[in-house]
């Protein structure tokens, strides 16, 4: 017996940036799809016309193409590997949801609600005051003809509700187990809006099955959705697919990790330099435990994970972690990769525009190997790297009072002739003339290297001086030397 295939779906709303927690949502469902052989769907689900914004769609899509999470169909058919073919769109598929919405009424599951929004909302207050749990009081289930004729004469037109029956439902959710739900505590909702615009639950369960969706993943906010959604496959005669409702992303302080927040934006992660890989190793740990190594590309992540490993309980949105993940696959890129995605921040700085420009490729390579460990997000290059790029030290001067006694500035000359007359500077020549340096002055430890770092790089620490000094070269290095005697 064959088995059916996986299909799963991420059906963002256009209504405004792509929040880190949907992306999880999307990774979980793209591993999965891509774990089984399946298929990865993208919906754009902009039925609510109000909020949804094309801009919105065309923002979130670029953020997906760019973590590389790629879907499988779209509305012009499956991708023949040329060019792009675009997302499912709800605003796109109105007919499927007046279709559906037909057969309900015709099976009497649905009926015309000819409440005004103004009546609805006194009634829901009178509700409230007198400590009831508002919903909506079923008064259109039973119109008579006469009575609808009435309410059309009044040119209103009418919403669509479906009608709930029964008390109880249950089903069981692949993460949070099984759950209840009282259906008194739910009114007959509505499910085709006074324009003729679906609802979201309804435009959902009907893409959902028409879409063949094996299995929902999708944040736990919406386990509140769930129900309804059920009624509705049920009442349509779809089959139900399976649900799985991730656990919530939370901040630091318990609070599920809002839209301010930095960590939220997509966009702040390439601006910073994440790497998308590290983005998506990162989020992949939220929720979902790998029992082992997390480090982990994306080859890797698709044969381990499974549904079956992610967690009940919310999962810590922590940035720290994140960073470090990321600095895991800095280090693990090639030099000339690095260089490149290093470029745009170099270039940027004003300090160094020109000295980038005109650079030598290879010495600019160097210099990227040499700060390589130091980056955790590549915009940390303009930092790491600003010593070897920036030839004026003073304002980068870390100490306050730099050491400039007369034993600095006799060995700073000292270190300036002596470089002067080695031709190309190695590490071996650089090691034995700091070694003349320190038997002619007798200085030794910090009375002989501070002085020659913060000429160098106006910092008290950083890399070793036998590396440091052959990379930047004899012309820099005598230049720093000379402007160092300048301060004085
Ligand atoms: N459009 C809904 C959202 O953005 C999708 C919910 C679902 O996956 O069913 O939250």
């Amino acid at each position: 017996m064959s088995q059916k295939q996986i299909r799963v779906r991420f059906a963002p709303s256009p209504t405004g940036k792509l929040h880190i927690g949907n992306v999880r949502t999307a990774l979980f469902n793209w591993l999965w799809a891509r774990k089984h052989d399946g298929r990865f769907i993208l919906r754009i689900e902009d039925t609510d016309r109000e909020r949804s914004e094309r801009q919105w769609e065309t923002s979130i899509i670029k953020d997906l193409r760019w973590l590389g999470l790629d879907w499988d169909e779209g509305p012009d058919g499956t991708p023949d590997g040329v060019g792009d073919f675009g997302p499912y769109r709800q605003s796109e598929r109105l007919s499927f949801y007046q279709e559906a919405a037909q057969r309900l009424i015709k099976d009497g599951q649905a009926y015309y609600c000819y409440c005004t929004t103004e009546e609805l909302t006194r009634r829901r207050k009178q509700q409230l005051a007198s400590s009831q749990a508002p919903k909506y009081d079923g008064r259109c289930r039973k119109l008579t003809a006469q009575e609808m004729s009435a309410h059309e004469a009044r040119n209103i037109n009418p919403s669509l509700r479906f009608k709930i029956e029964g008390d109880k439902l249950e089903f069981n959710d692949r993460i949070k187990g099984k759950l209840e739900f009282d259906l008194a505590a739910f009114g007959d909702f509505v499910i085709m809006r006074a324009d003729g615009w679906p609802t979201y639950n309804f435009a959902g369960a009907v893409d959902d099955s028409l879409m063949n969706i094996s299995h929902i993943i999708r944040g736990e906010d919406h386990i509140s959705n769930t129900p309804k959604q059920l009624l509705l496959y049920q009442a349509l005669g779809y089959e139900a697919p399976c649900f799985a409702h991730l656990p919530l992303i939370l901040d630091h302080d318990n609070k599920p990790l809002s839209k301010r927040d930095w960590c939220s934006s997509v966009n702040n992660y390439r601006q910073a330099g994440f790497l998308p890989p590290a983005i998506i190793n990162y989020l992949a740990l939220l929720g979902w435990s790998p029992r082992g190594e997390e480090i982990m590309g994306l080859d890797k992540l698709m044969d381990r994970f499974s549904l079956d490993d992610v967690g009940r309980s919310s999962a810590i949105f922590d940035i720290k972690k994140a960073t470090w993940v990321n600095s895991q696959y800095i280090r693990k890129l090639g030099v000339s990769e690095l260089t490149e995605l290093c470029l745009p921040y170099l270039k940027q700085d004003t300090r160094f525009t020109e000295t980038v420009a005109q650079a030598d490729t290879e010495w600019l390579k160097q210099v990227i190997e040499a700060v390589q460990p130091e980056l955790d997000t590549l915009d940390k290059v303009t930092e790491h790297a600003a010593f070897y790029l920036y030839d004026n030290i003073e304002p980068l001067l870390e100490a306050e009072q730099p050491d400039i006694s007369a034993e600095a500035i006799k060995l700073v000359k000292a270190l300036a002739e002596k470089l002067n007359e080695i031709e190309q500077l190695t590490a071996e020549n650089v090691k034995q003339l700091i070694q003349q340096l320190k038997t002619e002055s007798g200085a030794t430890g910090r009375k002989l290297y501070m002085p020659i770092r913060l000429a160098m790089t106006g910092q008290a620490h950083g890399p070793e001086l036998v590396e440091l000094i052959p990379l930047l070269g004899k012309k820099r290095c005598l230049q720093r030397l000379h402007q160092m005697l300048n301060w004085l």
